[in-house]
């Protein structure tokens, strides 16, 4: 049987990669693997048992032997739910405490030699939308579909405040704003895999596109790539 494409989808903070990659994957019948969600995973636990973030090795030897599920769950909003060692900490994955440290953790090499590893063993099979930073780049260099989705930072504070309030957490539009930037300034400035738009993706501006438009194309890239 021949295998179905990968598609690769990267971008800052908040440019709606998960919204895309989720409906992507409803409307073609494939596996969606959010990877932020990993990196969210360990930093929770990070924090959990009170790790140092500035000792490596402890957090390279917490991500390696974390055993972390990936289930569906057309309730929640990311679509599916994590286990982590069996105990579902999907509510906890976006909490401010693990948003904060989260870049610190995923700028581990050898945090991210666990995680791309977990990764490109999901998508053996083929047929997995991957959303993340480095998915086209170091993750899944050869995916046949790559994308960069980005928006301007008020649009993606805009967006991403309408989720925090939806959930109960009160924040101002310029503080949500200055903790987007942050945290793509650290991912993009980081030694490791950084974040960066692959020379073969499509870069899209969606910030005047709705995330339906987004997705019809994509979604239309990957039928002319598999006529
Ligand atoms: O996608 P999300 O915003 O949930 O990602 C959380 C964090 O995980 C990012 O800010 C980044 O530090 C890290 N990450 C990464 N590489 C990926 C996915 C996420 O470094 N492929």
């Amino acid at each position: 049987m021949t295998k179905l494409p990968n598609i690769a989808i990267d971008g800052p903070a908040a440019s709606g990669k998960t919204t895309v990659a989720r409906l992507v994957a409803s409307r073609l019948g494939l596996v969606y693997l959010d990877t932020g969600a990993m990196y969210r995973a360990v930093t929770f636990q990070a924090l959990q048992r009170g790790l140092d973030l500035a000792d490596q090795a402890a957090l390279e030897e917490l991500s390696c032997g974390m055993r972390l599920d990936m289930e569906p769950d057309p309730e929640s909003a990311a679509g599916h739910r994590l286990l982590v060692d069996g105990v579902d900490i999907t509510a906890e994955l976006h909490s401010p405490e693990v948003s904060r440290a989260v870049p610190r953790v995923a700028s581990v090499p050898g945090v991210r030699r666990d995680m791309v590893r977990r990764q490109r063993l999901k998508s053996e099979q083929g047929g997995v939308i991957m959303a993340g930073r480095d998915i086209g780049t170091v993750v899944l260099p050869e995916a046949r579909l790559k994308f960069y989705l980005d928006a301007d930072l008020a649009e993606r504070a805009r967006r991403r405040l309408g989720d925090l309030l939806s959930e109960g957490r009160n924040f101002s539009r310029e503080e949500v704003s200055r903790q987007l930037r942050e945290r793509d300034d650290i991912d993009s400035s980081r030694e490791d895999s950084p974040l960066r738009v692959a020379e073969d993706a499509e870069r899209l501006d969606c910030t005047a596109m709705s995330a339906e438009e987004v997705v019809d194309l994509v979604v239309a890239r990957f039928q002319e790539s598999s006529r």
